[in-house]
């Protein structure tokens, strides 16, 4: 039997079908224990490489796959996954990944689902600043920031710190809220132009979070 040398490659790639319909819904990559965890656990995880760690399809938006089988490439360094699709494969609310015509550079479907809803606010504006990275940057002042001088977005960063914090100086609560808003926005484009997930900068806080409990809890055995 055909099977995967980890050591060989590392990082498998999975193309993801629909098992009822046959359309292709997605390509991720698998890691050894994205394998292993979609194998026993009969719903697809994958190594994300942008937030460099294991991901269940659907830990935020719901829209987990139930995989019905696993294939195997001849030469053991692909895989295909045959699922059921619980919701849309794709982030932007689409069933499917492919849905940009490379020859007319159309959109061929449109999303189904409203991402915000699944994803929250704050990632759909991160990947939306990914977006921007190829759009126009006389039509779009996301892209400005992304093509521009890495100064003059590292310069708005440091202008709406200021800003926010003379908001709350003030004590104007829809100054700060206005404030706190421009200030994430431009964090996150510079995470973006880094392409640093938030999802990191959630994963760090939480990992402190965890951390802290455990000092806590240190320092009441201790007394
Ligand atoms: P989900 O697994 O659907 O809860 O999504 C978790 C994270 O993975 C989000 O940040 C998504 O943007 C990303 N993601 C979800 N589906 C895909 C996909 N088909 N291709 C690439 N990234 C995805
Ligand atoms: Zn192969
Ligand atoms: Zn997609
Ligand atoms: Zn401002």
């Amino acid at each position: 039997m055909i099977t995967i040398d980890w050591e060989k490659t590392p990082l498998v790639p999975a193309i993801v079908q629909d098992a009822d319909t046959k359309e292709v819904l997605m390509l991720a990559y698998m890691n050894k224990e994205a394998f292993e965890k979609s194998r026993d656990t009969g719903y697809a995880h994958y190594y994300s490489r942008s937030r460099k760690r294991l991901w269940k399809k659907g830990e935020t938006s719901g829209h987990t796959q139930e995989i019905v089988q696993m294939m195997l490439d001849c030469d053991g360094d692909t895989l295909l996954l045959l699922v059921h699709q619980h919701g849309v494969a794709c982030h932007t609310g689409r069933k499917s990944c492919f849905f940009t015509d490379i020859q007319s550079g159309k959109t061929t479907t449109d999303a189904e689902v409203d991402t915000t809803a699944v994803y929250g606010v704050v990632d759909t504006l991160y990947h939306t600043i990914l977006e921007r990275k190829k759009s126009d940057p006389n039509t779009s002042y996301t892209a400005k920031l992304l093509q521009g001088k890495e100064n003059g977005m590292l310069k708005k960063i440091v202008e709406e710190a200021g800003e926010f914090c003379f908001a709350v100086k003030d004590d104007d609560e829809d100054e700060i809220v206005y404030e706190c808003a421009d200030l994430t926005y431009h964090v996150l484009v510079a995470l973006g132009k880094k392409e640093i997930s938030p999802d990191r900068i959630k994963q760090e806080l939480a990992r402190r979070f965890g951390m802290s409990g455990i000092e806590e809890k240190n320092s009441r055995d201790d007394g």
